[in-house]
């Protein structure tokens, strides 16, 4: 990973500007960590309401995205106030989001990151804290403390699992004290921090770290070169045609308690991983790292195949196991809840179709396409980690920790609210005219995923592009069709089927009517 650090490109004399320079940085590098993972700090003065300087924490504001993040994504806290937290022994999560909400010199502000303790006890300067794929393909294994400072040296701290919250940013800053000469720490089965008096050694030691974690493991793959790639896919159209079958069955399930969306992953990774051998050892152990939990679940439910390897299951088949894996679900929660819980929606987030592919589920394609990017960056953490030393994750027990954890779930708390046509799928038929691109606008604006169709490819790819940038969503897919074509129908509706995973209404508007 290289360094993008551009001295030129840095805003002088403004600490709050040099950190979002930083934190963009750092959230356009997928492999640092994907849509809100992660946070970043720096410590400065601002004058306070009487002009008096007063010593500020700026911290990212809980599920901000650091790619593309703005100052406004930022919450700026009373240093010193934040600080006295560290001579006391307990704090529950409550106490310390009210604690932190008094701190902020900005009542406006967003709600500090929940890891905003550890960035206030540790008295460096700029702070980062990243779900680096390289680090947690070392971190996540049997023996991820010993390879940890193989690789990477003696100057990370590495911090047993611990909760993110008031016990965490603890330990970390004991850790600090015994040892104030450490660059940052690994958090085990969690991430990596760095820190430095300033935001370039910051971010250089994530790089650097990062770097080295991604060299050694480049060459422990070209060591395992030969190792057995499982059961080939099926082709691309053996894999349509089980979609055909199975998708119903699956939204038609899934969608029971709330519609879903369903889209279908076929990349090469993707494939490579369905198809190993592994699977079934590796998709069944947990998350990679807890965070990623708030999109794809702690587990992937991963189809099984009928005794007879090569024979598909029936839709059927695949129901009773949606079911299984629900009921599972229902098992946990009542296992672990606490009265204050509630319990989510227990299907899964992402579905293992061995010789197929992948499918997630979201409100529509962006949510989707967000979670198959987490479980894609998942998978290559437990094949790096796999390759290393025994993948291993959070307990069932630290998984239900996070995954119903009250400020966690606040992060979808700030999804705004769903239009009256969310979750829905159209399809339109003679989109690109006046009548079909009103009936478009109309359908898109109140909230509903739509496939436009016409005769002339370009014109309906445009139109979807015009109509996503309008809902500020991967919510249109354009594709050529033909109402007097069974074929071209035929292609148009697997197109759909692919993105959404079915669809719920047809607008026929395409004139056709014989005069
Ligand atoms: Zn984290």
């Amino acid at each position: 990973m290289r360094s993008r650090w551009h001295v030129s490109a840095v805003p002088a004399n403004n600490p709050l500007e040099a950190l979002v320079f930083r934190s963009r940085l750092i959230g356009e590098e997928e492999r640092l960590g994907l849509f809100g993972g992660g946070n970043t700090s720096t410590k400065g003065e601002a004058p306070d309401l009487l002009g008096q300087p007063q010593a500020i924490l700026w911290v990212k504001g809980s599920g901000a995205d650091l790619k593309g993040c703005e100052a406004r994504h930022f919450s700026p806290l009373r240093l010193e106030v934040v600080r006295q937290l560290s001579g006391r022994a307990h704090m529950s999560d409550e106490e310390m989001v009210a604690f932190l909400e008094r701190c902020l010199v900005d009542p406006k502000a967003p709600r500090p990151s929940v890891e905003t303790l550890l960035h206030a006890f540790i008295p460096e300067r700029d702070i980062d804290h990243t779900h680096a794929d390289a680090i947690l393909s070392l971190a996540n294994t049997h023996h991820g403390e010993a390879l940890v400072r193989k690789v990477l040296g003696k100057q990370l701290l590495w911090i047993p699992y611990l909760q993110p919250g008031f016990a965490l940013s603890k330990r970390v800053f004991e850790a600090y004290r015994r040892q104030p000469s450490a660059q940052g720490a690994v958090l085990e089965k969690h991430g990596l921090i760095t820190w430095g008096p300033d935001g370039r050694t910051s971010y250089v030691r994530t790089i650097r770290y990062v770097s080295m974690a991604e060299r050694f493991l480049a060459r422990q793959r070209r060591r395992a070169r030969g190792v057995a790639h499982g059961r080939p896919a099926h082709s691309h159209a053996e894999a349509t045609a089980l979609l055909r079958q199975y998708l119903p069955a699956i939204r038609g399930t899934i969608s029971r308690r709330r519609k879903v969306c369903l889209t279908s992953w076929d990349s090469p990774d993707v494939l490579a991983f369905v198809n190993t051998k592994q699977l079934l050892s590796l998709a069944r152990i947990g998350p990679a790292t807890p965070d990623h939990m708030l999109r794809t679940k702690r587990l992937p439910l991963i189809m099984e195949r009928s005794s007879r390897s090569s024979v598909a299951v029936s839709p059927q088949a695949l129901v009773r196991q949606l079911e299984r894996y629900a009921a599972a679900h229902q098992r946990y929660f009542l296992k672990y809840r606490q009265p204050e819980h509630a319990m989510q929606d227990p299907y899964p987030r992402v579905i293992l179709i061995p010789g197929v592919g992948m499918l997630t589920t979201g409100k529509d394609a962006t949510e989707t396409a967000m979670v198959a990017a987490i479980y894609r960056h998942a998978m290559a953490i437990m094949r790096e980690a796999s390759r290393v030393g025994r993948y291993t994750s959070v307990s069932e027990r630290q998984a239900f920790g996070v995954e119903y954890w009250p400020l966690e779930l606040y992060k979808l708390s700030l999804a705004p609210r769903e239009a009256e046509l969310a979750r829905e799928v159209g399809l339109l038929t003679g989109a690109a005219g006046g009548i079909g691109r009103g009936i478009a606008e109309l359908l898109v604006d109140r909230g509903a995923s739509l496939v436009v169709t016409d005769l002339r490819r370009q014109e309906v790819e445009a139109l979807a592009q015009t109509l996503s940038r309008r809902a500020g969503r991967q919510r249109v897919l354009g594709v050529a069709m033909d109402v007097t074509d069974e074929r071209s129908i035929e292609r148009a509706y697997d197109a759909a089927m692919r993105a959404f995973g079915g669809i719920d209404f047809l607008v026929s508007n395409a004139g056709i009517a014989s005069v």
